[in-house]
């Protein structure tokens, strides 16, 4: 299974001239190798003596002459216009298979991006850095989250910031059905209800674990009445931990119910990386993130994916999937916690967890194409 990881680069303004370069490099690559795809596609219908056109062939043709005609080429890795041209290879694959539409040609300032072949860079993961060929050590946000043999890196631009996404292949340990394939599912894990799905779907939380949670208030007020050590107090106690390890199985077994559905049906599921950290100096709302287990979600959609081989896409902690319009795509920076329905200049009006989950579908078939 093959997992991937987005993490936010912190680059100089030399490395962010770079990116810019690299991913001009690719763009122009990319879109040469279409025009030349097409070119020689028609004088293969033509004159079927000559060969249809491959993206091995093209990245011959065109290293023989970036030297002379494209010399700014390389000025950054050989890497971007080689994997883009691999790109669109695979993109015609998919063509062909009748799974994507006909390539077309990259407009500048959209989605920006370059890749790099694993022989071509290295992490220090106690340093968190990436090494990029002709260019040095450039900072990460955060470290690799999975282990297992690294494959590719994608440099991306998303508004102003710059991103890695790098895929790492895990040991292969698929031995359950493989997911129906209805395709990509968004899934914002809520306060008010346990998740928002894309398609719009909600799942409300276990409604036992409201009530037990009414007796668990009950409970620890009496237990910090009673006098410590005693024998009421030690009595107390024992029903208290006795009553959380059954709220725990609960939580547990509505996450496994959500899991195995979002396994079983997507196979391709973009999920949060939530700030809990940050999130837990928020007494009120760290209630609700414990009683919602989100810790564990992603504990069990891991396991799962790796086991049905689902693709994982988890949008980095920075992604304002709440703040951003799932229609347009404006950020809305005064959102607050307390606003359900979100609101737009462009006249969008959503639940707020339906937008979010909308958004973070969009983020994993972004990641995936
Ligand atoms: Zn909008």
């Amino acid at each position: 299974m093959i997992l991937a990881h987005k993490i936010e680069l912190k680059p100089n303004n030399k490395q962010r001239t770079y990116f810019a370069k690299a991913s001009g490099t690719a763009r122009f690559a990319y879109n040469w190798a279409l025009a030349e795809w097409q070119a020689q596609y028609q004088a293969h219908q033509e004159n079927p003596a000559l060969p249809k056109p491959t993206q091995g062939a093209l990245r011959k043709q065109l290293n023989a002459i970036k030297r002379d005609e494209f010399p700014w080429m390389l000025e950054v890795t050989k890497n971007a216009p080689q994997m883009a041209i691999i790109q669109l290879g695979n993109a015609f694959k998919r063509f062909f298979k009748g799974e994507a539409g006909y390539p077309q040609f990259k407009k500048k300032g959209v989605h920006d991006s370059f890749s790099i072949s694993n022989d071509q860079f290295s992490l220090n993961e106690s340093l968190n850095q990436i090494r990029i060929p002709n260019l040095g050590w450039v900072r990460l946000r955060e470290s690799l989250r999975f282990n297992g043999k690294i494959l590719s890196a994608t440099v991306s631009r998303q508004a102003s910031k710059w991103f890695v996404s790098i895929s790492v292949e895990l040991d292969d340990v698929v031995h359950k059905r493989k997911a129906e394939n209805q395709g990509v599912v968004g899934v914002d894990l809520g306060i008010s209800s346990l998740a928002t799905l894309s398609t719009g779907e909600v799942v409300t939380g276990s409604k036992p674990l409201k009530k037990l949670l009414v007796k668990l208030k009950r409970l620890s007020r009496s237990l910090s009445r009673k006098q410590k050590a005693s024998s009421n107090w030690r009595k107390a106690k024992a029903k208290l931990a006795k009553l959380h390890a059954r709220m725990s199985n609960i939580r547990k077994d509505s996450l496994h119910k959500l899991t195995c559905d979002l396994t079983q049906r997507f196979s391709i599921i973009g999920i949060e990386d939530l700030n809990v950290k940050g999130m837990m100096s928020n007494g009120k709302l760290a209630r609700h993130i414990a009683d919602m287990g989100f810790y564990e979600f992603k504990r069990q959609l891991e396991y799962k994916a790796q086991m049905r081989g689902n693709l994982i896409v988890i949008a980095n902690r920075w992604y304002p999937s709440s703040k951003t319009c799932s229609s347009c795509g404006a950020i809305k920076q005064d959102l607050m916690l307390k606003d359900r329905i979100f609101q737009c200049q462009c006249g969008h009006t959503q639940d707020r967890d339906l937008n979010a989950a909308m958004n973070l579908a969009k983020y994993a078939v972004s990641y995936t194409v």
